[in-house]
């Protein structure tokens, strides 16, 4: 029906999560019409980020260089992990401003139906982190607060990674974020309000 390249495109966009064949149509011809700086910005903003954003070295979150902003930064708490999903789960929690210690993004939650076994997520890299030195670990992890989505597979994760660290490092305290928050819904979609009273009234597990 279109030529090959706006086809190209209107497939391309189709792929997007959440854009429908109308709106990838739709966002096509916006291009098609847009001035060339603009629609070539976008593309080149793409290529930008695939080039050079990969994963911090030590706590996954993206970054532009071997570590995350967040652990770049000697006035963050190195005696908290606050352990998310996805490195979109950081920003909400940033939002807080209740929370000054670092992160560690697993990349995903365990599900077995789906495939997502425990060595398909960043875990030992976490497990190796709270160790401790003696374990090539950091230093004084005092607290890992669990802050996967309160969802069947985040809380599969959360009881998963509170067993583990019980027997690997019994001193550190485990927390998980306490109720307020929507069920089934994903940390990205709470409002900072709400994020940030479940952060405060974390618990133990
Ligand atoms: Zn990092």
């Amino acid at each position: 029906m279109y030529a090959p390249p706006v086809q190209r495109l209107i497939t391309e966009l189709g792929r997007l999560p959440g854009i429908g064949s109308r709106t990838a149509q739709r966002l096509a011809f916006h291009l098609l019409r847009a001035e060339k700086e603009e629609a070539l910005g976008l593309a080149e903003a793409i290529r930008e980020v695939k080039e050079k954003v990969g994963l911090c070295e030590v706590c996954s979150n993206l970054a532009d260089g071997p570590l995350c902003r967040i652990c770049e930064d000697p006035r963050r708490d190195a005696g908290l992990i606050c352990v998310v999903e996805e490195p979109g789960d950081v920003i909400p929690m940033e939002r807080t401003h209740e929370y000054r210690g670092r992160y560690h993004v697993l990349g995903g939650a365990l599900s077995p139906i789906d495939g997502v076994d425990p060595e398909d997520l960043k875990l030992e890299e976490l497990f190796a982190r709270v160790a401790g030195p003696s374990g090539n670990g950091e230093e004084g992890v005092r607290e890992v607060v669990l802050a996967t989505n309160p969802t069947t597979t985040g809380e599969a994760t959360a009881l998963y990674i509170a067993e583990q660290l019980r027997e690997r490092a019994p001193e550190v305290t485990v927390t998980r974020l306490a109720s307020g928050l929507p069920v089934g819904a994903d940390l990205e979609y709470a409002d900072e309000v709400t994020l940030g009273k479940a952060f405060s009234g974390r618990r133990a597990l």
